[in-house]
């Protein structure tokens, strides 16, 4: 087994309640909501007005620098393009499309004649066309991250830790579809020239393991699994390269400065696919799960659906629900309307009933030093709070807040309840608040010497 990295916890996974159901398509919901904004990078144009028509596949966003296009996910009538509540915070334009449920495919979907025989510049071009982004949350535009790191990477890893309490969709993935994942992988293996991909898997997987093994053998796919130990964060990206090849990602760096690329295993499906089949993202398996949903299930369903559909298509939420959640419960988003829709990135809905809430109003720090030895980033979690709360940037920026992943073991571990990690996403937002307000003095500085420079 994979040897571990520092720190970490190792929460009850509670994953039981949806990792034997299979994967369920959602009835077509009437409406979708299609963010322009599901990717790392300024949000897209939307190319679609009111009252036009779309179809399945259609691009509807374009992309500026960088970024990824969006395409529509339902055919139907464009009602329309105005910003709606957003799952990442505040609200973002979006193309609204009545569903028309004919699910016409557009023409601009086409399977290349022999993938096999594409060149590594027209896979990635396909990738890019795709709209295909780090599905697992982080929403990097793989095409960037391949391009970006031929010649560089000699590691290519598919994240398949899913260690986050609750979520089971790359679970049932590997179970139902590990053609498309190893197939994927493959892809992979030749746009970066390597000889073998490695897809990291926590042991509490077995039978996914098990199942893709045997696609591997039949295949005699350059591909291998490692079993890796079950403790959060294992899904980090620097967690997993350190478990699989023994080298650390460098404080402030990437893991393509130890030669690493990590994709997830949904994002290597819509490799897969945009490779076989020409099919852009306009879908995603996503968990619903939580001790206030009726009856939890993974749903594959269009890009845009309104979450509401989601926990309709679950029996609905439980009385005395008090909290909904994009994402899982340690690195999630808590939400306050349903009103949301899912976007590329949205790997699970929870929603939280009964007697779960442990929030403490004023917490005291009582020393005890847990969420320093959990820290995978051996970071000082006690001092950058009292920073952070302070509004000491400086200190911050000495203490790396920066290298903070927002994982949350810190304030799982904490006896105190004290509200860490929401602390350090106030606390990044100093420092680049004072960066960016740095970089603006500077450039008005220099502005302010071009007319002397030109008289001298
Ligand atoms: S949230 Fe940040 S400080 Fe807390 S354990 Fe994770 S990386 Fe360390
Ligand atoms: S775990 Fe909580 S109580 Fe303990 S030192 Fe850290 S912040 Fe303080």
């Amino acid at each position: 087994m994979a040897q571990a990295f520092f720190g970490g916890v190792h929460p009850h996974d509670m994953k039981a309640a949806t990792n034997e159901k299979a994967i369920e398509q959602l009835a077509p919901p009437a409406v979708v909501v299609i963010p322009m904004s599901m990717h790392f990078g300024a949000p897209c144009t939307p190319l679609v007005k009111v009252g036009d028509h779309v179809k399945v596949g259609q691009k509807i966003g374009e992309f500026h620098g960088l970024g990824a296009p969006i395409h529509a996910s339902v055919s139907g009538t464009v009602k329309a393009v105005e910003p709606r509540p957003y799952s990442m915070g505040g609200n973002i334009m979006s193309v609204v499309v009545e569903n028309d449920f004919q699910d016409e495919l557009s023409e601009e979907v086409k399977a290349p004649a022999d993938p096999d025989a594409l060149t590594v510049e027209e896979m990635i071009e396909i990738v890019k066309n795709a709209g295909i982004v780090g599905m697992g949350g982080a929403t990097f535009p793989t095409h960037v991250k391949i391009s970006g790191g031929i010649g560089k990477v000699d590691t290519v890893i598919i994240n398949g830790a899913e260690c986050e309490p609750y979520i089971t969709g790359d679970h049932r993935t590997m179970l139902e579809r590990p053609e498309e994942i190893i197939g994927g992988a493959t892809y992979l293996a030749k746009m970066f020239g390597v000889d073998k991909v490695v897809i990291g898997v926590e042991v509490n997987k077995q039978n996914g393991i098990d199942a893709m093994n045997k696609v591997i053998a039949e295949k005699k796919a350059p591909v291998t699994v490692e079993p890796l130990r079950c403790r959060y964060p294992q899904g980090g990206e620097k967690q997993l390269c350190q478990a699989i090849t023994g080298k650390q990602v460098p404080p402030g760096g990437l893991p393509a400065n130890i030669g690493c690329a990590v994709f997830n295993i949904n994002t290597t499906c819509c490799v897969y696919r945009a490779i076989t089949q020409g099919m852009p993202v306009v879908k995603k398996v996503v968990t619903v799960s939580g001790s206030g949903v009726v009856e939890p299930k993974n749903i594959e369903c269009p890009i845009g659906t309104p979450v509401s559909n989601l926990l309709d298509a679950c029996g609905g939420v439980k009385d005395g629900s008090y909290k909904l959640i994009a994402g899982g419960p340690m690195m999630g988003m808590a939400q306050y309307t349903t009103d949301i829709s899912v976007a590329k990135g949205t790997g699970s809905i929870l929603v939280f009933a009964g007697n779960e809430e442990q929030t403490v109003e004023t917490p005291h720090c009582i020393h005890c030093g847990k969420c320093v030895s959990v820290c995978p980033m051996h970071l000082e979690p006690l001092f950058m709070y009292r920073y952070a709360s302070k509004n000491m940037v400086d200190e911050l920026e000495a203490a790396h807040i920066m290298d903070c992943m927002e994982c949350g073991a810190c304030s799982y571990a904490c006896p105190a309840r004290v509200h860490l990690t929401h602390m350090f996403k106030l606390g990044k937002q100093l420092v680049k608040d004072k960066a960016a307000k740095e970089k603006a003095a500077a450039e008005a500085a220099a502005k302010a010497a071009e007319p002397a420079k030109k008289e001298a």
